[in-house]
């Protein structure tokens, strides 16, 4: 579904991703770990289109996303949740909902999905009209994957969905990530909590300072001895 090969990204003299390559296959949930600055926010925000990438090829159902927009890409059925809580303060939980939805003509198909994100999330439904920068911070998590829901990705990008968060919460997000997958959509998955994220994911990496320096089976990264180590407090 997704095809990375040697990406490189610069920011000025800063060599940020040297010669990424990885993929992500229909129907996995895909993770991308690494400590902080290795590059993993950069990654997604190349697939994006936000970020520009000095050489290298991206794909996405295959076809090469060079020169498309971020507006474009996102209707390709490429949707990312952002990291932390970048959802639109000022707005209430519904007016965010509606952004999320706002490239879609499918008007009955858009419906069944604010059902579906209600059903998932019903604590956003209780709220619809409070503004989301008063939410709290497990719900505007919870709000920017629904944001992204409404897109109706196809691979959806997630950048640390844990951070800042309870352990509690952390918990219910991942199982609410991995009902999403069962759901049918496709997950890349990037995140500084590899405990979690090994526990959910079919296949993961692991990026260093801005290059893939393992991969595998998640399970098996999870068993090996530098990985544990390095992320996995021994
Ligand atoms: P974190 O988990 O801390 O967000 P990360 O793995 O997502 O880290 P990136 O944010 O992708 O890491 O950053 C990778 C490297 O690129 C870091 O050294 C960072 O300082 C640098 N970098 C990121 N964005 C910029 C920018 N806009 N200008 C200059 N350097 C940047």
């Amino acid at each position: 579904m997704l095809r990375v090969n040697g990406l490189n990204v610069f920011y000025g003299n800063i060599h940020a991703l040297r010669d990424i390559s990885f993929n992500v296959e229909e129907g996995e949930v895909v993770t991308l770990i690494g400590a902080n600055g290795a590059g993993k926010t950069t990654t997604l925000h190349s697939i994006s289109g936000l970020t520009p990438s000095k050489s290298g090829e991206i794909q996405f159902l295959q076809k090469s996303l060079k020169g498309v927009s971020p507006n474009q890409i996102v209707q390709l059925g490429l949707g990312q949740v952002p990291e932390g809580r970048r959802i639109f303060a000022n707005l209430t939980v519904l007016e965010n909902l509606e952004m999320g939805a706002y490239i879609r003509k499918d008007k009955q198909q858009v419906k069944a999905d604010y059902e579906n994100v209600f059903a998932r999330f019903p604590r956003l439904k209780e709220r619809l009209k409070q503004i989301a920068g008063t939410l709290s911070g497990g719900e505007q998590q919870m709000l920017a994957i629904g944001r992204t829901l409404m897109s109706r990705p196809k691979l959806m990008l997630m950048d640390e969905p844990s951070m800042g968060l309870a352990p509690l919460l952390v918990k219910e997000i991942f199982e609410i990530i991995k009902e999403i997958n069962r759901g049918g959509t496709t997950i890349l998955l990037v995140e500084q909590n590899a405990h979690m994220a090994l526990s959910i994911a079919h296949r993961a990496y692991v990026l260093e300072t801005g290059k893939i320096v393992l991969e595998g089976p998640a399970k098996e990264l999870a068993q090996n001895e530098q990985v544990r180590k390095a992320y996995l407090g021994g």
